[in-house]
C-alpha cells in the first residue's frame, strides 16, 4: 500500500501541471465549500501551496516511520491555531484533499483501491493535526513587546521581545511570528536564547532580498511593536541519552538555536563534549562570535571554531577582523561545510546543523563524502 502512495504522489510531483493542479484544487474546492475558510488564510496562497506539498511529501517519504509522522503532524497541528484553524475545520478538509489528489492523478490508471489508500492516509493525517489542535493547553499564540531592535550588520538584526507571559520553548526549538508590519504572514524564527520566567526572547534575522517580511523585521522594527509568536516547533535537542559527544554547525543566523542550547546547556553541571563551528562568507558574517568565545573560556566541554570563505571583511564593512582570545581555536578559511569535513569521520557524534537550507544541504553531502553517517546528523525542515 505504501509503495502505491508512492508512486501515485511521485507521478502527480512528476509535473508542473499535476502540482499546480493539485494545491489549486484542494483550496479552490475548500474555499467553495466553505467560503468562511478564506478568512483564515493569507491573500497570497504561495507559501500555503508549496507548504502543503512539503508537509505532504514529508508524511509520504516517512510512512514507514510512525511515530515521526505523528509527530510532525501534531505540530502542524498545534501549528495552524494561529490561523485560527480548529479542529472542525480538518474534517471539512478531509473531502477537499481528496478530491485535489485525485483531479491531478491521470485519471485512466485512478483506481478504487487508490481511492481507499488515499482516503484513510488523509484520514491519519487530518485526524492527527485535529486531535493535536484540540488538545493542545498552550495558548494558540503570545503576544510579546519588542524591547531591543540592534542592527548588527545592514543586513542583519538581533530583536529583543519581552512575551506577555512566558513561553515554554525548549533550547533549540523555533516559533513562528507575525510582525505588525506584515500582517498575516507568518515565518518561522529560531529562539536564540533558552526560555526564562520573564518571558524574554530573542531573535536573530537575516534580511532575504525581495522578502516579504525579513526585510520588515531588519529596517522598519521600533521598540515598541507588539508581534505575536505561536506555539514553539522543531526538536533540535542533545540526546543525553545516548552518550555520545556533539558536533553543531551553524551558518549565520543559523547559530540562533545552537546558541540556545549551549546557553542552556552552561547553566547544566555536567555535559557531553561540543564542536561548535560557525561559519559565515566574511569574517563580519561571524556577528555573535564574541558571545561564544565568552561561553567557551567558562565552559570547558565547549570548543568553539569560527569559519569564514573569506578572510577579510568586505569594503562595506570595514571594521577590523576581532582576534580570538588566547587559547581559542583560531579562524579558519574555507567552506563551512568542507572545512568540518577535512576533520574526517564524526561517526562518533550527534550532529547539528542550522542555516540556510542551502548550507544545510552541502554540509549533510559534505559529511557523509566524509564518511559521517546521515542517521547522525538532525536540522530542522528546510521550509
Ligand atoms: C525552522 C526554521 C527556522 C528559521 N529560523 C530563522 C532565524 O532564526 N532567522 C532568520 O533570519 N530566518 C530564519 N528562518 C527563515 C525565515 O523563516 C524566512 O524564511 C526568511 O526570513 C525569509 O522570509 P521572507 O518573508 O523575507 O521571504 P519570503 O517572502 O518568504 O521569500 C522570498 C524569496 O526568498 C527566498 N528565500 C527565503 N528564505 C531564504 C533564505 N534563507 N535564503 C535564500 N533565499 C530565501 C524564497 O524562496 C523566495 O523566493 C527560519 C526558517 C525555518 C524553516
Amino acid at each position: 500500500m505504501i509503495s502505491r502512495l508512492r508512486a501515485s504522489f511521485s507521478s502527480i510531483l512528476s509535473t508542473e501541471q499535476g502540482r499546480t493542479r493539485l494545491a489549486t484544487t484542494f483550496y479552490s474546492t475548500l474555499f467553495a465549500e466553505h467560503p468562511e475558510f478564506r478568512s483564515l488564510f493569507p491573500a497570497a496562497l504561495d507559501q500555503q501551496k508549496h507548504r502543503l506539498f512539503q508537509a505532504l511529501e514529508f508524511v509520504i517519504d516517512n510512512l514507514e516511520d510512525q511515530d515521526r509522522v505523528l509527530g510532525f503532524l501534531a505540530q502542524l497541528g498545534r501549528d495552524h491555531r494561529k490561523y485560527g484553524v480548529e479542529g472542525r475545520h480538518y474534517s471539512a478538509s478531509a473531502r477537499a484533499l481528496l478530491v485535489a489528489v485525485q483531479d491531478s492523478f491521470i485519471r485512466a490508471i485512478w483506481t478504487p483501491s487508490l481511492t481507499t489508500a488515499w482516503s484513510e492516509l488523509i484520514e491519519l493525517l487530518l485526524h492527527t493535526m485535529a486531535d493535536a489542535a484540540d488538545n493542545d493547553d498552550l495558548p494558540a499564540a503570545w503576544g510579546a513587546t519588542v524591547v531591543g531592535h540592534q542592527r548588527l550588520l545592514d543586513d542583519l538584526a538581533v530583536v529583543r521581545l519581552e512575551a506577555d507571559s512566558p513561553i515554554p520553548y525548549a533550547a533549540g526549538q523555533y516559533l513562528s511570528v507575525q510582525i505588525p508590519q506584515r500582517p498575516r504572514l507568518w515565518r518561522y524564527l529560531s529562539a536564540a536564547i533558552p526560555t526564562n520566567p520573564y518571558g524574554q526572547i530573542e531573535f536573530h534575522v537575516r534580511r532575504v532580498s525581495g522578502g516579504w517580511v525579513s526585510p520588515a523585521i531588519v529596517n522598519e522594527t521600533q521598540v515598541g511593536d507588539r508581534w505575536l509568536l505561536s506555539s514553539p516547533l522543531g526538536g533540535l535537542e542533545v540526546d543525553r541519552a545516548g552518550g555520545r559527544d556533539v558536533l553543531m554547525i551553524g551558518s549565520g543566523t543559523g547559530i540562533a538555536p545552537l546558541r540556545a542550547q549551549v546557553m542552556d546547556m552552561a547553566m547544566k553541571a555536567e555535559n557531553p563534549r561540543v564542536h561548535l563551528f560557525v561559519g559565515g562568507k566574511y569574517p563580519c558574517d561571524l556577528y555573535d562570535i564574541e558571545t561564544l568565545w565568552q561561553l567557551s573560556l567558562s565552559n570547558p566541554w565547549l570548543t568553539v571554531v569560527p569559519v569564514s570563505e573569506e578572510n577579510e571583511n568586505p569594503w562595506w564593512h570595514a571594521v577590523p577582523v576581532p582576534d580570538e582570545p588566547p587559547g581559542l581555536h583560531r579562524r579558519l578559511q574555507g567552506r563551512l561545510g568542507q572545512v568540518v569535513a577535512r576533520f574526517g569521520s564524526w561517526a562518533d557524534r550527534q550532529i547539528q546543523i542550522s542555516g540556510s537550507p542551502a548550507m544545510i544541504k552541502t554540509t549533510v553531502y559534505a559529511l557523509q563524502s566524509g564518511g559521517t553517517p546521515p542517521e547522525l546528523i538532525r536540522h530542522d525542515p528546510l521550509v
